[in-house]
């Protein structure tokens, strides 16, 4: 990247370091292809001279607020303008129309507020500090004038900042779109305080953020033909479920739990809760409080949310009782029955528990009991009721609680767009993407595949955009074009999603066929894929698998994938739900509807994300797309600590130094000729006169005002960056 200059001694240049990335020195002396650094940092570094890059004497010193206006463009000199930006709390920095954010982990109040809302409404792209509210600003302009939707694709590894982004966005599109607030709850009202609903439901604490989204979200916001926000959708893409069962030190379960347990005094009674340290569900891990976060005052917050959105009072009181229902659920033990592999509430805790969660769901205790610890085998001969024995009995209560929540949550996202309303009628929409970033742990299992499966498609989408197109109209155009070379990983997502062969659909196989195990799955996928090129067997593991992923090589445990892709609900357990007696519980578990053929039978949580994450490409395919990188500059999230590799490897990532390299090698701006002479002709009036060919007179305007570097294509003018401010400069003065 960049572009290399003579090295001498004396030179101020950036070399490399592996804890920091990069550090500033002087050369002092030069050894044939070897140079000698003073470093900035008092250390002395030898390092080879092909691997120094010049450091730019003359940068601003505050940084620049566009990486395409660096002098001199390179990793080292990116790294720098970030830095030195995040100092001084600019937060915010273009790359092009990529707006890079890195995480202040501090409010920054004023950046927020309404004044500057009014600020950028309306300015035109560049002209005011970077921010999230001209991206929307833009966006919101595009649709506007041009009568298509536009999306805002916010990406970024988990705390990165991407759900607090997505609300900024949210809010100023309410304020662009919204109406007087005199009609009570307002549309755009309504969106906003979906947020607080879903966060209670969906987010949690994890090691990488206090408020973690534990689910994806696209969230569809419809104008009308004045501009005015008319309805909304919110898509959400796969809630980790296994959160509500399992928790480790020092995460926490879901925010609602804790909410309801700090709940007023008469509400506990009716639920008959105690201290959270009281549940089995949260009390595998000794994190309760959250810092800075009152669970009482944030219950009170949620039930105001779920006003606004429009869940009455008797929905309301319903949803926690299933809330606390789960509690009591997870508190249920089990001990051996007299009968072989069979098995008995373990104590009159146990009896209480569920009796309670019983009440609490408003079904029958012994069925209830039944559920849990019996499965009915239906064999060609006859219906049998077999026993589970504890442990089995301990996995049918988890997965029984699992089951409810999601579809608790799904509930609410259901119950958010009935409410908020859509506007069939809308023409334009903007989207906006918050969706959880790639992800690599020390071990990944078949949520982690998904996450960065989603991430891969997002990255071609990016790909796609910001390369292919740019390259495509070069080409269309036949001007003179050095093609940048690219990353394409179609090829990784053959590899997974490709039908028929695809990981995916081998796993669908794997859990169709009854005598699959992890090991038979790991097998197959070792031998179809000995020689794809983004696969990798670890010599040492039988069931392991590694995928080289556009953002690196990630190694997955098959372990779970089979249990984990299947997606039924026990049937004893659909049965005792949906004949509860409260209403709003058994509406939860609809009648499943009626097998047709076999192959619709199996339905798999694979197979079924993967065509949600079609339509939500088809979706976005449609839109004019814009994008905002969230970076987190630390790993112990406080402020004012910028760790340099750390950062790198996201903007890396990202692609954003990819795009960085290509927005500055092309031509940013391009113009039809007609657009061209239409905006332009008064710079150059004899130019137009009595000369019908519009090409040329782009051309003589353009040599007139002495400017060099652009290009003139077939049917268009293709400007350098910073050229068109320069003509819209000289047109003023016309003026
Ligand atoms: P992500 O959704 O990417 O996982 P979040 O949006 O939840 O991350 O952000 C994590 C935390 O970082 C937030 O809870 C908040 O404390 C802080 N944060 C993120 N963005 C901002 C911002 N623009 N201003 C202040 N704090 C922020
Ligand atoms: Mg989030």
């Amino acid at each position: 990247m960049g572009t290399k200059v003579n090295i001498i001694v004396g030179s101020h240049v950036w070399a490399e370091e592996p804890d920091v990335a990069w550090v500033d020195g002087e050369v002092v002396k030069i050894n044939g292809d070897e140079a000698e650094i003073q470093a900035a940092n008092g250390k002395k570094i030898v390092s080879k001279l092909s691997k120094l890059y010049p450091k730019d004497m003359e940068a601003a010193a505050g940084g620049v607020d566009d990486m395409t206006k660096l002098s001199y463009l390179h990793e080292p000199g990116v790294l720098q303008n970030l830095a030195t930006r995040y100092e001084l709390n600019e937060i915010y920095t273009y790359t092009g129309n990529i707006l890079i954010a890195v995480n202040p982990f501090q409010r920054l109040q004023h950046l927020y507020d309404s004044h500057m809302m009014q600020q950028y409404k309306g300015a035109p792209f560049g002209e005011l500090s970077p921010h999230v509210f001209a991206v929307a600003d833009v966006a919101y302009r595009a649709m506007i004038h041009e009568g298509r939707s536009n999306s805002i694709l916010v990406s970024g590894e988990s705390g990165a900042g991407k759900t607090e982004t997505t609300k900024m966005l949210m809010q100023y599109l309410a304020y662009l779109g919204g109406r007087a607030a005199t009609e009570g709850r307002t549309v755009e009202q309504q969106v906003l305080e979906s947020n607080p609903v879903l966060e209670a439901f969906g987010n949690a604490k994890t090691v990488r953020n206090n408020n973690s989204s534990r689910f994806g979200k696209f969230v569809e916001i419809q104008f009308d033909k004045h501009g005015r926000i008319s309805g909304a959708a919110v898509r959400t893409y796969l809630l980790e479920r296994s959160r509500v069962c399992q928790i480790s030190d020092p995460e926490r379960n879901y925010h609602c739990f804790y909410l309801l347990c700090a709940a007023p005094q008469e509400e506990l009674d009716k639920y008959k809760l105690e201290n959270p340290r009281t549940y089995h569900y949260l009390n595998k891990s000794n994190c309760y409080d959250l810092v800075g976060v009152s669970d009482a005052r944030e219950y009170l917050a949620t039930r105001r949310a779920m006003d606004i959105v429009g869940i009455s009072t008797q929905e309301q009181d319903a949803i926690f009782r299933v809330v606390a229902a789960i509690l009591h659920i997870g508190n249920i033990e089990f001990a051996k029955g007299k009968e072989v592999d069979s098995s008995v509430l373990k104590d009159d805790k146990s009896k209480f528990h569920l009796e309670t969660a019983a009440e609490l769901l408003m079904c029958d205790p012994g069925a209830f009991t039944d559920a849990l610890c019996k499965r009915v085998m239906v064999t060609p001969e006859e219906v049998i009721k077999r026993s589970l024995d504890p442990y089995s009995a301990t996995i049918s209560r988890d997965g029984f609680a699992k089951t409810i929540y999601s579809r608790l949550f799904d509930w609410l996202v259901d119950k958010i767009n009935s409410s908020i309303g859509q506007d069939a009628n809308s023409k334009c929409l903007i989207g906006v993407l918050d969706i959880y970033g790639f992800e690599s742990f020390k071990s990944n299992s078949f949520e982690q595949f998904c996450i960065n499966y989603t991430n891969e498609k997002l990255q071609q989408h990016f790909n796609q955009h910001v390369f292919k197109m740019e390259q495509e109209e070069y080409t269309k155009e036949q001007i003179d074009w050095s093609y940048i070379e690219f990353v394409d990983n179609q090829d990784v997502l053959d590899l997974i999603e490709k039908k028929p062969g695809g990981v995916i659909a081998l796993l669908d196989e794997a859990c169709m066929f009854p005598k699959s195990t992890h090991e038979t799955f790991a097998q197959k996928l070792y031998q179809t894929f000995q020689k794809h090129k983004r696969f990798v067997k670890p010599k040492l593991s039988r069931t392991d698998f590694a995928i080289a992923h556009y953002a690196g090589e990630v190694l997955y445990q098959s372990d779970q994938f089979l249990d984990k892709n299947k997606d039924y609900v026990v049937a004893e357990h659909q049965e005792l739900l949906s004949a509860s007696r409260c209403s709003f519980i058994a509406g939860l578990f609809p009648p499943p509807p009626e097998e047709t053929s076999k192959s619709s039978k199996f339905s798999s949580i694979g197979a079924r994300f993967k065509q949600q994450l079609q339509a939500l490409m088809d979706t976005l395919n449609s839109t004019e797309p814009h994008y905002i990188r969230c970076v987190k500059p630390n790993n112990v999230l406080k402020p004012a600590i910028f760790e340099n590799v750390n950062v790198m490897q996201q903007l890396r990532c990202g692609g954003v130094l990819e795009a960085i390299r290509i927005s500055c090698a092309g031509y940013p701006t391009r113009r039809t000729f007609y657009e061209f002479l239409h905006r332009f002709g008064i710079l150059a009036p004899d130019a137009i006169e009595g000369n019908c060919d519009e090409k040329a007179a782009c051309k003589r305007i353009l040599e007139k005002k002495g400017l060099i570097g652009f290009q003139i294509g077939k049917t268009k003018v293709f400007l350098r960056a910073g050229q068109m401010a320069e003509l819209d400069a000289r047109r003023t003065e016309v003026l």
